[in-house]
């Protein structure tokens, strides 16, 4: 297909548009292993001689990658972003998602918004990056399992040290944010709970534990929480300005005349920068310690509720006072800023590595995760002018 842009000229470079191809052929759904695409991304930067480092995850299937261009002893900027994608499983494509479509002025693919689109951008400015007299350096950094609980990343981080020896000036997280400069997003805090009752015939009920029972006690607690959340604190940057906690997943019990055995939950919590997950958490454990599990195990000492930290990620909140956020707002050629609900690793990049981050990225958020993904080829210009005018910075 080709492209029908109203304004006649390409509003991407081709170089973008053919490595956003070849990336987007790469299934990286976050359960396969990245590395055919890190090897590939490894090659491209080789053949323009450009050193890059792997860094494994423990299970050695998986990888982040980080090069660097420019004079690697001063201060330079992180561009970063994942290599991982969401599954496509059940959802209705038009056409195959793994192979980019181009149609009025869209890329169609997996991964095109969420973020394949920017680590195009990113790999296709690298000869302008080599062919610049680069007074900082620019790093690439693309990681792997971001979709899953931002995992990849926190292995690169813990080796900053080497891998940047002068700490980066600000990392610019490429995620889809239409191009607008976030310099917020909340924490995210996400729990799996596994109630174990005590199964007896339905008609005898008074002698088992009902797991779903408890389990829908502890929900309400949360629930509860919830609405205190809604109370404040507030942050009115944010798109929703309050913290949030959440049942998002129940399974439990077999049949209506057996008192159920196990009933398994997961739930999380969202919260405002600066505002601790910690206290909240103890709440919920200690309502299930002191509260329902006296009662279960009164019945059956072997019942009880085990709630697990599935995943923890930092949010960040950037002193509005910081240079970092009038830059990205020059580079992006935008005067607005946002904060955000979602997570993305900006948070690790400020709490595991003290580099000051914001996010911002070609495509909208509202095409991420669903069927039929595109990315606007503006959009990769847009981000096209982001890097050439941060080349020019670094010069
Ligand atoms: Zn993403």
């Amino acid at each position: 297909m080709t492209s029908n842009t109203t304004a006649g000229t390409r509003p991407a470079s081709a170089a973008s548009v053919d490595i956003l191809r070849d990336l987007v052929s790469f299934d990286t759904t976050s359960r396969n292993s990245n590395i055919p695409l890190i090897a590939w991304v490894e090659d491209y930067l080789a053949n323009r001689g450009v050193r890059s480092t792997r860094v494994y995850d423990p299970t050695g299937t998986k990888a982040n990658l980080w090069a660097t261009i420019g004079p690697a002893d001063q201060a330079g900027y992180v561009l970063s972003g994942h290599t991982d994608t969401v599954p496509v499983d059940g959802q209705d494509w038009a056409s195959d998602p793994f192979r980019l479509v181009e149609h009025d002025g869209r890329l169609y693919g997996r991964g095109t918004t969420d973020m394949k689109g920017f680590l195009a951008v990113a790999l296709a400015k690298v000869p302008d990056m080599l062919q610049a007299p680069l007074k900082r350096p620019i790093h690439l950094c693309f990681s792997h399992d971001e979709e899953i609980g931002c995992i990849g990343v926190r292995y690169a981080l813990e080796r900053i040290g080497d891998l940047a020896p002068v700490a980066p000036v600000a990392a610019f997280i490429g995620e889809p944010t239409s191009m607008q400069v976030i310099v917020a997003h909340k924490g995210k805090h996400n729990y799996r709970v596994v109630v174990t009752g005590k199964p007896v015939h339905s008609s005898l009920a008074p002698a088992g534990v009902n797991a779903i029972d408890y389990a829908a006690e502890l929900i309400l607690k949360i629930r509860d929480i919830n609405r205190r959340f809604a109370e404040g604190p507030r942050d009115e940057a944010f798109d929703i300005p309050v913290s949030t906690a959440h049942t998002g997943v129940i399974t439990g019990g077999t049949v209506l005349n057996i008192v159920p055995e196990t009933c398994e939950f997961a739930f999380e919590f969202r919260m405002l920068p600066g505002i601790s997950h910690q206290t909240f958490e103890d709440e919920v454990r200690s309502f299930a310690r002191d509260v329902l599990e006296p009662r279960m195990k009164a019945i059956d000492p072997a019942t009880g509720i085990v709630i697990e930290l599935v995943n923890g990620t930092p949010g960040f909140d950037t002193d509005l006072g910081s240079a970092v956020i009038p830059m990205a707002k020059a580079l992006a050629g935008r005067n607005d800023h946002a904060k955000v609900a979602y997570g993305t690793e900006a948070g690790l990049f400020v709490h595991m590595a003290g580099v000051p981050s914001i996010v911002v990225g070609p495509g909208s958020i509202e095409q991420a995760h669903r069927p039929d993904e595109f990315i606007e080829m503006a959009e990769l210009g847009r981000c096209e002018r982001f890097i050439d005018r941060l080349i020019e910075r670094c010069c």
